[in-house]
Protein backbone atom coordinates (compact mmCIF):
# COMPACT_ATOMS: atom_id res chain seq x y z
CA UNK A 1 0.00 0.00 0.00
CA UNK A 2 1.25 3.55 -1.23
CA UNK A 3 0.35 6.31 1.34
CA UNK A 4 1.56 9.68 -0.43
CA UNK A 5 2.06 12.83 1.81
CA UNK A 6 -0.08 14.63 -0.08
CA UNK A 7 -2.42 14.39 -2.99
CA UNK A 8 -5.13 17.21 -4.60
CA UNK A 9 -6.20 15.41 -7.38
CA UNK A 10 -8.87 13.53 -5.60
CA UNK A 11 -10.30 17.16 -4.28
CA UNK A 12 -10.74 17.90 -7.97
CA UNK A 13 -12.42 14.11 -8.21
CA UNK A 14 -14.85 15.14 -5.77
CA UNK A 15 -16.16 18.42 -6.67
CA UNK A 16 -15.81 17.99 -10.29
CA UNK A 17 -18.97 19.17 -11.49
CA UNK A 18 -18.72 22.51 -8.98
CA UNK A 19 -14.71 23.17 -9.97
CA UNK A 20 -15.79 22.33 -14.11
CA UNK A 21 -18.83 25.54 -13.57
CA UNK A 22 -16.91 27.67 -11.72
CA UNK A 23 -14.15 27.13 -14.40
CA UNK A 24 -17.21 27.65 -17.13
CA UNK A 25 -18.50 30.79 -15.56
CA UNK A 26 -15.15 32.73 -15.24
CA UNK A 27 -13.91 32.23 -18.59
CA UNK A 28 -18.30 33.07 -20.13
CA UNK A 29 -17.70 36.09 -18.03
CA UNK A 30 -14.70 37.45 -19.90
CA UNK A 31 -13.87 38.58 -16.94
CA UNK A 32 -10.78 37.93 -14.97
CA UNK A 33 -9.88 39.91 -12.07
CA UNK A 34 -11.67 42.32 -9.30
CA UNK A 35 -14.81 41.10 -10.30
CA UNK A 36 -18.05 39.71 -8.96
CA UNK A 37 -16.79 36.34 -7.76
CA UNK A 38 -13.97 37.87 -5.57
CA UNK A 39 -16.14 39.96 -4.34
CA UNK A 40 -19.02 36.61 -3.40
CA UNK A 41 -16.25 34.92 -2.11
CA UNK A 42 -14.99 37.51 0.05
CA UNK A 43 -18.64 38.18 1.83
CA UNK A 44 -18.97 34.41 1.89
CA UNK A 45 -15.45 33.65 3.35
CA UNK A 46 -15.69 36.60 5.81
CA UNK A 47 -19.25 34.99 7.07
CA UNK A 48 -17.40 31.92 7.48
CA UNK A 49 -14.56 32.95 9.76
CA UNK A 50 -17.51 35.86 11.54
CA UNK A 51 -15.81 38.92 10.04
CA UNK A 52 -16.67 42.33 8.69
CA UNK A 53 -14.01 42.17 6.03
CA UNK A 54 -12.68 40.11 3.90
CA UNK A 55 -9.90 41.37 1.13
CA UNK A 56 -8.58 38.65 -1.11
CA UNK A 57 -5.14 38.76 -2.35
CA UNK A 58 -2.29 37.32 -4.46
CA UNK A 59 -0.76 34.67 -1.59
CA UNK A 60 -0.55 34.38 2.21
CA UNK A 61 2.94 36.24 2.09
CA UNK A 62 1.71 39.09 0.73
CA UNK A 63 -1.68 39.00 3.14
CA UNK A 64 1.05 39.65 6.12
CA UNK A 65 3.00 42.26 4.59
CA UNK A 66 0.07 44.14 3.50
CA UNK A 67 -1.56 44.26 6.84
CA UNK A 68 2.10 45.60 7.77
CA UNK A 69 2.43 47.71 5.37
CA UNK A 70 -1.19 49.14 6.13
CA UNK A 71 -0.05 49.95 10.10
CA UNK A 72 2.63 51.62 8.86
CA UNK A 73 5.16 49.27 10.47
CA UNK A 74 8.60 49.48 8.41
CA UNK A 75 12.04 50.82 9.34
CA UNK A 76 13.08 50.52 12.86
CA UNK A 77 10.32 48.81 14.10
CA UNK A 78 10.11 45.46 15.28
CA UNK A 79 7.55 42.43 15.46
CA UNK A 80 7.04 39.27 17.33
CA UNK A 81 7.43 36.47 15.20
CA UNK A 82 8.01 32.23 15.82
CA UNK A 83 11.19 30.96 16.04
CA UNK A 84 9.17 27.91 15.42
CA UNK A 85 7.62 28.00 12.15
CA UNK A 86 7.44 28.97 8.61
CA UNK A 87 9.91 31.63 6.90
CA UNK A 88 7.35 33.40 5.32
CA UNK A 89 5.88 34.74 8.79
CA UNK A 90 9.12 36.29 9.20
CA UNK A 91 9.37 37.43 5.39
CA UNK A 92 6.29 39.64 5.22
CA UNK A 93 7.80 41.36 8.07
CA UNK A 94 11.91 41.83 6.71
CA UNK A 95 10.18 42.82 3.40
CA UNK A 96 8.45 45.75 4.96
CA UNK A 97 11.66 46.98 6.41
CA UNK A 98 11.23 45.96 10.34
CA UNK A 99 12.99 43.58 12.63
CA UNK A 100 11.44 40.17 13.35
CA UNK A 101 12.26 39.53 16.75
CA UNK A 102 11.78 35.40 17.29
CA UNK A 103 9.77 34.04 20.16
CA UNK A 104 10.17 30.51 21.73
CA UNK A 105 7.54 28.04 21.60
CA UNK A 106 5.45 26.36 23.87
CA UNK A 107 6.83 23.06 24.14
CA UNK A 108 3.12 21.43 23.94
CA UNK A 109 1.78 22.96 21.61
CA UNK A 110 4.83 24.49 19.28
CA UNK A 111 2.56 27.23 18.86
CA UNK A 112 4.19 30.99 20.18
CA UNK A 113 4.60 30.47 24.06
CA UNK A 114 2.38 33.77 25.48
CA UNK A 115 4.61 33.93 28.85
CA UNK A 116 7.85 34.20 26.42
CA UNK A 117 6.78 37.77 24.73
CA UNK A 118 6.90 40.29 27.62
CA UNK A 119 10.75 39.91 28.10
CA UNK A 120 11.09 40.63 24.43
CA UNK A 121 8.84 43.78 24.05
CA UNK A 122 11.04 47.12 23.80
CA UNK A 123 10.48 50.78 22.86
CA UNK A 124 10.36 49.84 18.92
CA UNK A 125 8.11 46.47 19.33
CA UNK A 126 4.54 47.19 16.94
CA UNK A 127 2.87 44.07 16.80
CA UNK A 128 2.85 40.07 17.67
CA UNK A 129 2.43 37.73 14.78
CA UNK A 130 1.95 34.30 15.83
CA UNK A 131 1.34 30.99 13.90
CA UNK A 132 -1.53 28.90 13.88
CA UNK A 133 1.10 26.04 13.64
CA UNK A 134 -0.38 22.88 12.48
CA UNK A 135 -3.90 23.63 12.30
CA UNK A 136 -4.07 24.64 16.01
CA UNK A 137 -4.69 27.81 16.78
CA UNK A 138 -2.22 29.55 19.19
CA UNK A 139 -3.00 30.40 23.15
CA UNK A 140 -5.03 33.83 21.82
CA UNK A 141 -6.34 34.86 24.78
CA UNK A 142 -3.12 35.33 26.75
CA UNK A 143 -1.42 36.95 23.63
CA UNK A 144 -4.07 39.29 23.21
CA UNK A 145 -3.69 40.27 27.02
CA UNK A 146 0.50 40.76 26.46
CA UNK A 147 -0.64 42.86 23.17
CA UNK A 148 -3.54 44.98 25.37
CA UNK A 149 -0.79 46.24 28.06
CA UNK A 150 1.59 47.51 25.57
CA UNK A 151 -0.73 48.88 23.01
CA UNK A 152 0.09 46.23 20.24
CA UNK A 153 -1.17 44.97 17.08
CA UNK A 154 -1.72 41.61 17.19
CA UNK A 155 -1.29 39.96 13.43
CA UNK A 156 -2.51 36.27 12.93
CA UNK A 157 -0.79 34.04 10.41
CA UNK A 158 -4.01 32.06 9.27
CA UNK A 159 -2.07 29.88 6.56
CA UNK A 160 -2.96 26.64 7.70
CA UNK A 161 -5.82 27.19 10.31
CA UNK A 162 -9.31 27.38 8.10
CA UNK A 163 -11.89 27.00 10.30
CA UNK A 164 -10.05 26.26 13.61
CA UNK A 165 -11.12 27.85 16.76
CA UNK A 166 -9.85 29.28 19.99
CA UNK A 167 -12.27 29.28 22.81
CA UNK A 168 -15.41 28.48 20.10
CA UNK A 169 -14.00 31.56 17.49
CA UNK A 170 -12.28 30.90 14.48
CA UNK A 171 -9.05 31.38 13.24
CA UNK A 172 -9.16 35.10 11.24
CA UNK A 173 -11.34 36.73 13.91
CA UNK A 174 -8.66 36.04 17.06
CA UNK A 175 -6.53 39.48 16.84
CA UNK A 176 -6.68 42.61 14.66
CA UNK A 177 -6.40 41.29 11.98
CA UNK A 178 -5.03 37.90 9.95
CA UNK A 179 -3.14 36.60 7.09
CA UNK A 180 -4.82 33.71 5.15
CA UNK A 181 -2.99 31.83 2.50
CA UNK A 182 -5.16 29.80 -0.22
CA UNK A 183 -2.14 27.46 -1.68
CA UNK A 184 -2.98 24.23 -2.47
CA UNK A 185 -1.99 22.33 -0.40
CA UNK A 186 -3.49 24.32 2.55
CA UNK A 187 -7.02 23.04 4.20
CA UNK A 188 -8.56 25.92 2.10
CA UNK A 189 -7.23 25.84 -0.89
CA UNK A 190 -6.96 27.34 -4.66
CA UNK A 191 -5.73 25.74 -7.83
CA UNK A 192 -2.45 28.34 -7.60
CA UNK A 193 -1.47 30.98 -5.23
CA UNK A 194 -4.34 32.87 -3.41
CA UNK A 195 -4.64 34.85 0.12
CA UNK A 196 -6.24 37.22 2.14
CA UNK A 197 -6.59 39.20 4.76
CA UNK A 198 -9.94 39.20 7.24
CA UNK A 199 -10.24 41.67 9.68
CA UNK A 200 -13.18 43.89 11.98
CA UNK A 201 -11.13 46.98 11.02
CA UNK A 202 -12.92 48.99 8.87
CA UNK A 203 -10.07 51.21 8.04
CA UNK A 204 -7.39 48.88 7.87
CA UNK A 205 -9.89 46.79 5.11
CA UNK A 206 -9.94 49.97 3.35
CA UNK A 207 -6.45 50.37 3.30
CA UNK A 208 -5.42 46.89 2.13
CA UNK A 209 -8.33 47.36 -0.75
CA UNK A 210 -6.09 49.97 -1.99
CA UNK A 211 -2.56 48.41 -0.97
CA UNK A 212 -3.89 45.05 -3.03
CA UNK A 213 -4.39 47.24 -6.36
CA UNK A 214 -1.26 50.01 -6.56
CA UNK A 215 -2.71 52.06 -3.68
CA UNK A 216 -6.23 52.61 -6.16
CA UNK A 217 -9.56 51.58 -5.22
CA UNK A 218 -10.92 54.28 -8.11
CA UNK A 219 -8.87 53.79 -11.26
CA UNK A 220 -6.02 55.98 -12.44
CA UNK A 221 -6.53 57.40 -8.57
CA UNK A 222 -3.93 56.29 -6.63
CA UNK A 223 -3.89 57.28 -2.66
CA UNK A 224 -0.80 54.90 -1.39
CA UNK A 225 2.57 53.38 -2.87
CA UNK A 226 0.78 50.12 -3.37
CA UNK A 227 1.48 46.49 -4.53
CA UNK A 228 0.19 44.39 -7.34
CA UNK A 229 -1.18 41.48 -5.18
CA UNK A 230 -5.12 40.19 -6.35
CA UNK A 231 -6.53 37.18 -5.83
CA UNK A 232 -8.11 36.53 -9.29
CA UNK A 233 -11.84 36.13 -10.51
CA UNK A 234 -11.08 32.23 -11.33
CA UNK A 235 -9.27 31.23 -8.03
CA UNK A 236 -12.28 33.24 -6.43
CA UNK A 237 -14.67 30.47 -7.93
CA UNK A 238 -12.93 28.20 -7.53
CA UNK A 239 -12.39 28.59 -3.77
CA UNK A 240 -16.12 29.15 -3.44
CA UNK A 241 -17.01 25.64 -5.08
CA UNK A 242 -14.57 24.50 -2.33
CA UNK A 243 -15.60 26.49 0.51
CA UNK A 244 -18.68 24.86 1.44
CA UNK A 245 -16.76 21.33 1.86
CA UNK A 246 -14.71 22.68 4.23
CA UNK A 247 -15.93 21.88 6.99
CA UNK A 248 -16.46 18.28 6.64
CA UNK A 249 -12.94 18.12 4.84
CA UNK A 250 -11.77 19.54 8.34
CA UNK A 251 -13.96 16.92 10.44
CA UNK A 252 -12.62 13.94 8.20
CA UNK A 253 -9.14 15.24 9.13
CA UNK A 254 -10.28 15.04 12.77
CA UNK A 255 -11.31 11.47 12.78
CA UNK A 256 -7.76 10.50 11.67
CA UNK A 257 -5.92 12.53 13.97
CA UNK A 258 -7.94 11.06 16.52
CA UNK A 259 -7.34 7.46 14.88
CA UNK A 260 -3.18 8.18 14.91
CA UNK A 261 -3.99 8.91 18.44
CA UNK A 262 -5.45 5.89 19.45
CA UNK A 263 -2.99 3.58 17.65
CA UNK A 264 -0.08 5.46 18.63
CA UNK A 265 -0.88 6.75 21.99
CA UNK A 266 1.14 3.77 23.64
CA UNK A 267 4.55 4.38 22.33
CA UNK A 268 7.19 5.90 24.76
CA UNK A 269 9.65 7.52 22.13
CA UNK A 270 6.90 9.09 20.01
CA UNK A 271 6.13 12.55 21.12
CA UNK A 272 2.13 12.89 20.08
CA UNK A 273 0.71 16.37 19.23
CA UNK A 274 -1.43 17.78 22.13
CA UNK A 275 -4.37 19.57 22.07
CA UNK A 276 -4.72 22.79 24.58
CA UNK A 277 -8.27 22.49 26.68
CA UNK A 278 -9.97 25.85 24.60
CA UNK A 279 -8.22 24.58 20.98
CA UNK A 280 -10.54 22.83 18.27
CA UNK A 281 -7.62 22.05 15.63
CA UNK A 282 -8.40 21.55 11.97
CA UNK A 283 -4.94 19.08 11.88
CA UNK A 284 -3.36 21.09 8.80
CA UNK A 285 -0.56 18.86 9.25
CA UNK A 286 -0.24 15.40 11.79
CA UNK A 287 3.27 16.21 13.21
CA UNK A 288 5.02 13.46 15.61
CA UNK A 289 8.61 13.98 17.05
CA UNK A 290 11.20 11.42 17.83
CA UNK A 291 15.21 11.46 18.70
CA UNK A 292 15.79 9.01 15.47
CA UNK A 293 13.14 11.22 12.94
CA UNK A 294 15.09 10.27 10.16
CA UNK A 295 15.90 6.62 10.75
CA UNK A 296 11.60 7.04 11.14
CA UNK A 297 11.14 8.67 7.84
CA UNK A 298 13.52 6.47 6.24
CA UNK A 299 12.00 3.23 7.54
CA UNK A 300 8.23 4.93 6.55
CA UNK A 301 9.35 5.40 2.75
CA UNK A 302 10.43 1.91 2.82
CA UNK A 303 6.87 1.23 3.99
CA UNK A 304 4.98 3.26 0.87
CA UNK A 305 4.62 6.09 3.60
CA UNK A 306 5.59 9.87 2.46
CA UNK A 307 6.18 12.16 5.02
CA UNK A 308 7.70 15.63 5.17
CA UNK A 309 9.43 17.55 7.38
CA UNK A 310 7.60 20.86 8.95
CA UNK A 311 9.89 22.58 8.97
CA UNK A 312 13.57 21.65 8.99
CA UNK A 313 16.12 24.33 9.15
CA UNK A 314 14.55 27.20 11.66
CA UNK A 315 14.35 30.54 10.16
CA UNK A 316 17.34 31.88 12.42
CA UNK A 317 19.48 29.18 10.97
CA UNK A 318 18.58 29.51 7.72
CA UNK A 319 21.23 31.28 4.78
CA UNK A 320 18.53 33.94 4.25
CA UNK A 321 18.56 35.39 7.91
CA UNK A 322 22.63 34.65 7.96
CA UNK A 323 22.80 38.30 7.85
CA UNK A 324 20.92 38.59 11.25
CA UNK A 325 23.84 36.88 12.93
CA UNK A 326 21.40 33.98 14.39
CA UNK A 327 23.64 30.76 15.19
CA UNK A 328 22.51 27.29 16.64
CA UNK A 329 22.39 27.59 20.26
CA UNK A 330 19.95 30.96 19.87
CA UNK A 331 16.51 29.16 19.75
CA UNK A 332 16.84 25.99 21.22
CA UNK A 333 13.61 24.92 21.39
CA UNK A 334 12.83 25.64 17.50
CA UNK A 335 16.24 24.04 17.14
CA UNK A 336 15.09 20.60 18.83
CA UNK A 337 12.02 20.56 17.08
CA UNK A 338 13.14 21.23 13.71
CA UNK A 339 15.86 18.02 14.33
CA UNK A 340 12.65 15.71 15.43
CA UNK A 341 9.32 16.57 13.94
CA UNK A 342 8.11 14.50 11.63
CA UNK A 343 4.70 14.88 9.23
CA UNK A 344 2.55 12.08 8.63
CA UNK A 345 -0.07 11.67 6.18
CA UNK A 346 -3.68 13.15 7.07
CA UNK A 347 -6.48 14.98 4.73
CA UNK A 348 -9.47 14.18 3.47
CA UNK A 349 -8.95 12.22 1.31
CA UNK A 350 -6.67 9.49 3.14
CA UNK A 351 -8.51 6.42 4.11
CA UNK A 352 -8.69 5.40 7.84
CA UNK A 353 -7.31 2.42 6.04
CA UNK A 354 -4.31 4.05 4.82
CA UNK A 355 -3.96 5.57 8.57
CA UNK A 356 -3.74 2.12 10.07
CA UNK A 357 -0.93 0.98 7.15
CA UNK A 358 0.85 4.21 7.97
CA UNK A 359 0.52 3.06 12.17
CA UNK A 360 1.33 -0.46 11.46
CA UNK A 361 4.53 1.01 10.03
CA UNK A 362 5.26 3.55 12.80
CA UNK A 363 5.21 0.82 15.67
CA UNK A 364 7.02 -1.85 13.62
CA UNK A 365 9.65 0.78 13.79
CA UNK A 366 10.07 1.23 17.49
CA UNK A 367 8.87 -1.93 18.08
CA UNK A 368 12.35 -3.67 16.61
CA UNK A 369 14.23 -0.89 17.76
C1 LIG B 1 1.68 28.54 3.54
C2 LIG B 1 2.09 29.42 4.63
C3 LIG B 1 2.40 30.77 4.42
C4 LIG B 1 2.53 31.38 3.07
O1 LIG B 1 1.45 31.35 2.28
P1 LIG B 1 1.65 31.58 0.71
O2 LIG B 1 0.27 31.69 0.19
O3 LIG B 1 2.40 30.40 0.18
O4 LIG B 1 2.42 32.85 0.54
C5 LIG B 1 2.67 31.56 5.51
N1 LIG B 1 2.69 31.06 6.77
C6 LIG B 1 2.43 29.78 7.01
C7 LIG B 1 2.43 29.30 8.41
C8 LIG B 1 2.14 28.91 5.96
O5 LIG B 1 1.90 27.62 6.22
Amino acid sequence: MKVPILELKPAYEELRPELDAAYRRVMESGWLLLGKELEAFESEYAASVGVKHCIGVANGLEAMQLLLMARGIGPGDEVIVPSHGYIATWLAVTHVGARPVPCEPDPQTYNLDPARIEPLITKRTKAILPIHLYGQTADMTAINAVAARHGLFVLEDAAQSHGARCHGREAGALGHAAGVSFYPSKNLGAMADAGAVTTNDDGLADKIRHLRNYGSKVRYQNDYLGMNSRLSELQAAFLRAKLPKLAEWNARRVKLAARYREKLGALTDLTLPSVAPWADPVWHLFVVRTAQRDALQRHLAAAGVGTQIHYPVPPHLSRAYAGAGGKRGDFPLAEKFADEVLSLPIGPHISAHQVDHVCDAVRAFFEKA
